[in-house]
């Protein structure tokens, strides 16, 4: 697995990381695979895990926790969140995020946090973001309980927003380079600018680009949906997975220094990993390609109106 800089934290991490967002929506009696999944990424050589108290309000932060409990704390780069708590929770405020880091060291079982990023900043107000939030967690960086300090959301506009007005290290943007829609190239140049480095998560759309098709809670728009199913069909038909495309695709063609991709499943992780170092197969990516194409770029809205 190769390993590169996460722009100029400091840190290195591994071309995939491990997103924990499904550590939070485990099925009944599912946790133990959850932390085989987590164990099987460090033993592919995944370095980075990234987290937040709102995955399953804290159940992820509890399982990945508890998944790490006894690894060496230099083998793995750690990133939570902080300001979104639940689909409707959010709170910004210096006072909440500062208890929220600490609250987080406790479910993580450690002593410091690689990365901490305001979570989903679009449903919060973005001058409290710059103003408050932001400068509550450089102090906590001054401390040593932090390394890197980012902001994650959907809208770009947001995003940029937030980083034109207070240095961050990072940004996390999420289903906007995949196979259905590639906005972020557009953007890339403007973080990067500001020395924002830019990981990029959710490659399959939020499971949308897999055979298996979108969980019932996905956000996109039918029509989004709609050309996302009918690329699954195609690749069934042929003995193939959509995910293995897209996932291909995100991480030889985008050029982001992590791409997180969500799973909970010892056996995602390793077809995952594995498939990162087969060929790409060109034929059934133009075909896959083309059943996306009405689709292609389209966003849907996402947070505060304003935002
Ligand atoms: P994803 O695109 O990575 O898709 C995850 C889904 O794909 C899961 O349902 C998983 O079971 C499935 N999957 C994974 N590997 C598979 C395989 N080999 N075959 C078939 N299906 C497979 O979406 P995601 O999990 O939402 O995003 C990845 C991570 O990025 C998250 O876990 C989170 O850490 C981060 N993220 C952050 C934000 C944010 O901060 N606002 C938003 C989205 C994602």
């Amino acid at each position: 697995m190769k390993r590169r800089p996460l722009g100029g934290t400091g840190l290195e991490v591994s071309e995939l990381g491990f997103g924990a967002s499904p550590l939070g929506r485990l099925p009944r009696g599912g946790e133990r695979r959850g932390i085989e999944a987590v164990h099987t990424a460090l033993e592919l050589g995944i370095t980075f895990f990234d987290v937040s108290p709102y995955y399953g309000e804290t159940v992820a932060e509890t399982v990945l926790g508890k998944a790490l409990r006894g690894v060496d704390r230099s083998a793995y780069v750690l990133a939570t969140k902080v300001g979104r708590y639940s689909d409707t929770e959010f709170d910004f405020s210096a006072e909440r995020v500062t208890r929220s880091v600490r609250e987080s060291l406790d479910r993580l079982g450690t002593d410091h946090l690689d990365l901490v990023q305001c979570h989903d900043v679009e449903f919060g107000d973005l001058d409290q973001v710059v103003r408050e939030t932001i400068p509550a967690l450089r102090a906590l960086q001054e401390d040593g309980v932090i390394g890197a300090v980012g902001v994650t959301g959907y809208p770009l506009p947001a995003l940029a927003y937030v980083v034109e007005r207070a240095p961050v290290d990072t940004i996390i943007s999420y289903c906007h380079y995949t196979l259905q829609n590639r906005r972020l190239a557009a953007w890339r140049d403007r973080f990067a600018r500001r020395g924002t480095a830019v990981i990029n998560a959710s490659p399959l759309a939020m499971g949308a680009l897999t055979n298996r098709g979108a969980p019932s809670w996905h956000p996109a728009p039918a029509e989004i949906l709609k050309c996302c199913a009918e690329a699954g069909a195609l690749c069934g038909a042929r003995g193939e997975e959509l995910a293995r495309v897209a996932l291909q695709f995100a991480v030889s063609t985008g050029d982001f220094p992590t791409t997180l991709v969500g799973a909970a499943d010892p056996e995602e992780v390793r077809r995952n990993v594995r498939w990162l170092s087969e060929p790409r197969d060109e034929e059934l990516l133009r075909e896959v390609e083309a059943c996306l194409e009405p689709v292609r770029d389209v966003s849907w809205p996402n947070g505060r109106p304003e935002n």
